[in-house]
């Protein structure tokens, strides 16, 4: 059994659900995955976005669970999650109505090009660190990093606890 983390986003309002109650199906279609166990759900926070700025303002939270799903399994069934909204991929970073990445998986380190464990972009990002480290404010410790400095790093980006 593997403890990972998953970061959730959403900034558009699906066919039947804002961004928040997307967050919250998400979650509800992890649980229900026989090979998922145990989540943790952080607070929802209202993030700006990166990169294109005329977009709405996302929410997002980040999910602490245990799996017995290989990394390739558990990103098939995020993406297939990703689906059931009607996630359209196109403009990179646009809006859209569920973002679900695999932040971390045990201690796990992997570059191919379908997945990258842990994520590449995780620790420059405020919608990651905040939720993240609300769940476990040791987080990084065992990286040999400084949580207070990583925050720092990131202190322009706006992000707000719902
Ligand atoms: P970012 O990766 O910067 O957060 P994004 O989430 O908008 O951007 P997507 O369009 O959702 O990017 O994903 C593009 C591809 O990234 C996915 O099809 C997937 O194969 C790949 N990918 C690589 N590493 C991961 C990961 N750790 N979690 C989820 N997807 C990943
Ligand atoms: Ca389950
Ligand atoms: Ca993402
Ligand atoms: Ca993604």
């Amino acid at each position: 059994m593997t403890i990972s983390y998953v970061g959730l986003g959403s900034n558009l309002s699906g066919s039947m659900t804002d961004p928040r109650q997307q967050l919250n199906k998400a979650v509800q279609r992890l649980s229900e995955h026989p090979r998922i166990h145990g989540i943790i759900l952080s607070s929802f926070y209202s993030t700006s976005p990166i990169g294109p700025k005329d977009q709405p303002d996302y929410i997002n939270a980040v999910a602490r669970l245990h799996t017995e799903l290989l990394p390739l399994e558990l990103l098939d069934y995020l993406q297939e999650i990703e689906d059931e909204h009607d996630r359209k991929r196109e403009e990179r970073w646009g809006a859209r109505t569920l973002d679900l990445d695999i932040l971390t998986y045990a201690d796990l380190q992997i570059a191919t090009e379908r997945l990258t464990i842990p994520h590449a972009r995780m620790e420059d990002r405020a919608f990651v660190l905040v939720p993240l480290l609300e769940l476990d404010a040791d987080f990084f410790i065992a990286h040999g990093k400084s949580s207070a400095e990583l925050l720092a790093n990131c202190a322009d980006q706006g992000i707000v606890k719902l």
